[in-house]
């Protein structure tokens, strides 16, 4: 079995009607680069941007961010890669930067909220993202976002940044996509006023799970909250995608659930156009998606969304995985 997802590498994932699917990595540090390569990844759908700044002593400058972008863009040019700006708090944090201590930090001051208060050090992020952008096929987003103000705010900071290096001489490329993370529920209730402000969505199910179940995604206690199959998860994503595509744009799913096969069977069925995981899943990924056709998700994906309990959905899905093996 081995060797046949080795042997996987270099062929498409296409559905047996024709479909291609779009199969992306996660990446977070240069290392990743090659285990993404090894895996026949399509590009990076999601760049943990603060994997980086998390393996440091020190905020890095605007130069030393360049020269890490550049880096991973040419390291899968022509394919495009979607970084990620900081996305700390939570779990996640700088050695370096010392945040309030809060009761609930997944809660709390995190993520896109940092930067929109620490404009500082978001300017010098953005200024990195941009100088690198002339070097492949970027596409920008922002992690936790939970309402139009702070797209409104981010594109303020954005333009301004641009300006400058601009003013400087710089070449800046203008054909970045930007994009936001939805991973919460207050995105998903206002998909279709956030889609107008963006090029692409992309569905973050390992915090949405976690903020609509109210289950800590860490916490071993509340394991059986965190369950991906609850129909509130589903519906959600349901929504995203039907309202991307009403308004022509694209979604990408980047969290671990699209790592079961079945489960990117099921999201496909229900209109995912990309997904991105953690590049060891993708061979077993491209597997299941060169086996099936796209009527045969939709139709998974069709009952699914009729079911009315995770028991009942789980089953159903664990019968088709068994038909497709
Ligand atoms: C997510 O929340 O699903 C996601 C992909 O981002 P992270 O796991 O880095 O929070
Ligand atoms: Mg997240």
């Amino acid at each position: 079995k081995q060797r046949e997802l080795e042997e996987l590498r270099d062929l498409p994932a296409v559905t047996h009607d024709g479909h291609k699917v779009i199969l992306r990595a996660n990446i977070g540090l240069l290392s990743d680069i090659r285990i993404a390569h090894a895996n026949g990844a399509d590009g990076v759908g999601l760049y943990r941007s603060e994997f980086p700044y998390m393996a440091r002593a020190c905020f890095p400058t605007r130069e030393e961010l360049f020269s890490l972008y550049r880096k991973v863009l040419e390291g899968f040019a022509p394919q495009s890669v979607t970084i990620r700006t900081l996305d700390i708090g939570g779990d996640k944090t700088l050695p370096y930067f010392t945040t309030p201590k809060e009761d609930n930090p997944f809660m709390g001051w995190r993520s896109i909220r940092v930067s929109l208060e620490r404009e500082d050090i978001f300017r010098v992020q953005l200024a990195g993202v941009l100088l690198a952008s002339p070097y492949g096929k970027m596409r920008l987003m922002f992690p936790m976002v939970s309402s139009i103000g702070e797209i409104w705010q981010i594109k303020n900071i954005l333009g301004e940044v641009r300006e400058e290096l601009i003013r400087e001489g710089q070449p800046v490329a203008d054909d970045i996509q930007f994009g936001i993370m939805v991973e919460l529920p207050a995105a998903v209730q206002t998909a279709h006023i956030l889609i107008k402000e963006v090029d692409f969505f992309s569905i973050g199910t390992n915090d949405l799970i976690q903020y609509t179940m109210a289950a800590d995604r860490n916490n071993p206690k509340v394991r059986k909250y965190y369950d991906p199959y609850q129909p509130a998860v589903i519906h959600s994503i349901k929504r995203v995608a039907d309202v991307a595509h009403a308004a022509g744009k694209p979604v990408c799913i980047c969290g671990e659930m699209a790592a079961e096969p079945i489960n990117a069977i099921l999201l496909f069925g229900m209109g995912i156009d990309e997904f991105s995981l953690a590049a060891p899943s993708i061979p077993a990924v491209k597997r299941a998606f060169r086996l099936v056709d796209s009527a045969t998700a939709q139709e998974i994906a069709r009952q699914v969304v009729a079911l009315e309990s995770a028991g009942a959905i789980r089953a159903l899905l664990e019968e088709a995985a068994a038909r497709l093996n």
